[in-house]
């Protein structure tokens, strides 16, 4: 299967049942994340033991592949710690962002290599990344829980 029928089979996939959508109540962390170029809104509650990410769900309304690359994720990153959350997000940022010769993601991406299909379509990587800038945020925000700060928000702009 070459990466663009990969891409458009598990976008479509995850575009129609959504993986882990919804909200934890109560959760550990939380993040709003926003891409007002396409209009793509989520919110990413998170349940965290200690260093491992145990439970994430995701709510919002959003395009195709903004829906598609929150649900990949969710299953992506359910039960890792933060270090291989961490690297996760460099490889998928490094595989949206990749220029040039056709570039294969690395194996280690699983399904999520079939974001590299965003490529092609430069003005949809925010859409792609913003469920990931969104993680960043509710884990910062977590790290940072005893400090006095508000909600954790982001935005691609
Ligand atoms: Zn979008």
């Amino acid at each position: 299967m070459d990466l663009k029928d990969l891409y458009r089979d598990v976008i479509l996939d995850h575009n129609k049942q959504p993986r882990n959508f919804g909200r934890l109540d109560p959760c550990d962390t939380s993040a709003d994340g926003n891409n007002p170029l396409c209009g793509d809104r989520l919110t990413l509650t998170l349940r965290l033991e200690g260093d491992r990410l145990t439970d994430i769900r995701f709510e919002g309304k959003g395009c195709a592949i903004s829906t598609a690359s929150a649900s990949l994720m969710t299953e992506a990153v359910k039960g890792k710690d933060q270090a291989a959350i961490t690297r996760l997000r460099e490889l998928v940022h490094q595989t949206l962002t990749a220029h040039g010769e056709a570039t294969l993601p690395p194996a280690e991406l699983g399904k999520l290599a079939a974001l590299a299909g965003v490529r092609d379509y430069p003005a949809r990587v925010k859409c792609a990344s913003l469920c990931w800038h969104t993680l960043g945020a509710a884990l910062e925000h977590h790290a940072q829980r005893h400090a006095d700060h508000g909600p954790a928000t982001v935005s691609t702009e």
